[in-house]
């Protein structure tokens, strides 16, 4: 099935990374009707503004790329706000996109929804199988929940909302702020500041050997608007490239790629979180979509995209 260039696309959350990538993809694939709402004109956190919103503009389609996102540390700090953000937010639109009629909907969520200790590489039915990981509970929570609403609503009223659950992301518009970022994001802005200054050490924290999976996010909104554009019958996916790293070894590339030279030095106080997290992306395979971008080349792409690479 393709969708008609003519439908009408909200992509709630344009602003951010995820969301970003989406509307990139989408109008490099000719779609002509992309709704978007900035923070200031749409507060996803209010019911009222958030269903009249979707009776007014009726989309045919909807990409929840919005949330409240973060690494470890924020997670494990705010945890009131990550579980109730992600709950209103997705809630509302989910909700609101049902009142409205929407058809189709695509709910982003993230790897850290499955259990902390399940086999790897990690398939979608392995989610609510163990206990999570506890340093991102809270936002797992939430993206559970609106996993379940999505599928709820798929299988009382025949709605088509499939939940995408992407591996870690990087890429253009990243969040760069190292109290709050992911780890390569954080990497990257460590490697270039320690160049900048010539220090002779990299930060990096917890021991070095949890292993992760990284997905370039213009990948990832491929493969979102390959799914939208085919349709899909279940209700979760996984979307990752099915190879992981080291967190020794994705340091060790951020450097190279920065070109700084230094020593690597493990801060043991801050936490190591899920020892390994890395996707069964079978599924997706299966349905003709596999990840392009490798990892040093999209790790180059991000530094040169970062808000302070011009400095480089
Ligand atoms: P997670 O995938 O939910 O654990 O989130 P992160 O991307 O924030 O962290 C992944 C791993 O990288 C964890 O083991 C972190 O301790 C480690 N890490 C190493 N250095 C950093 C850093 O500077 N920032 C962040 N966020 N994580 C780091």
């Amino acid at each position: 099935m393709q969708i008609d260039p003519n439908a009408r696309l909200f992509i709630a959350g344009h602003r951010g990374m995820v969301g970003s990538a989406i509307e990139r993809r989408l109008r490099a694939g000719g779609y002509r009707q992309l709704i978007t709402r900035t923070r200031g004109e749409l507060d996803l956190l209010d019911q009222h503004a958030v269903q009249a919103f979707m009776a007014e503009q009726r989309p045919d389609y909807v990409f929840i790329a919005a949330a409240k996102v973060g690494g470890i540390q924020a997670n494990n700090l705010q945890r009131g706000e990550f579980l109730y953000q992600n709950l209103q937010i997705q809630n509302n639109l989910i909700h609101g996109a049902h009142l409205a009629g929407v058809q189709r909907l695509m709910f982003l969520g993230s790897s850290c929804i499955y259990p902390r200790d399940c086999a790897q590489p990690i398939r979608e039915d392995y989610l609510l199988t163990g206990p999570l990981e506890t340093t991102n509970e809270p936002y797992a929570i939430a993206k559970i929940a609106g996993i379940k609403l999505c599928e709820s609503y798929n299988r009382q009223y025949g709605r088509q909302y499939v939940s995408v659950m992407p591996t870690n992301l990087y890429g253009p518009n990243d969040n760069y702020d190292l109290g709050t970022s992911h780890v390569l994001p954080a990497l990257i802005r460590k490697a270039h500041e320690a160049r900048q200054r010539g220090d002779s050490e990299l930060m990096v924290w917890g021991s070095g050997t949890p292993r992760r999976e990284f997905l370039y996010v213009d990948d990832l909104a491929d493969a979102c608007v390959f799914l939208m554009e085919r349709g899909y019958d279940g209700s979760l996916l996984n979307l990752g490239t099915g190879e992981d790293v080291t967190i020794a070894e994705l340091a060790r590339t951020v450097m190279d790629v920065v070109g700084f030279e230094g020593r690597i030095v493990f801060d043991a106080s801050k936490p190591d979180g899920t020892p390994r997290k890395l996707l069964d992306v079978g599924r997706m395979a299966a349905l003709g979509w596999t990840a392009r971008t490798q990892l040093r080349d999209g790790i180059a792409r991000a530094y040169a995209a970062a808000p302070f690479s011009a400095t480089a």
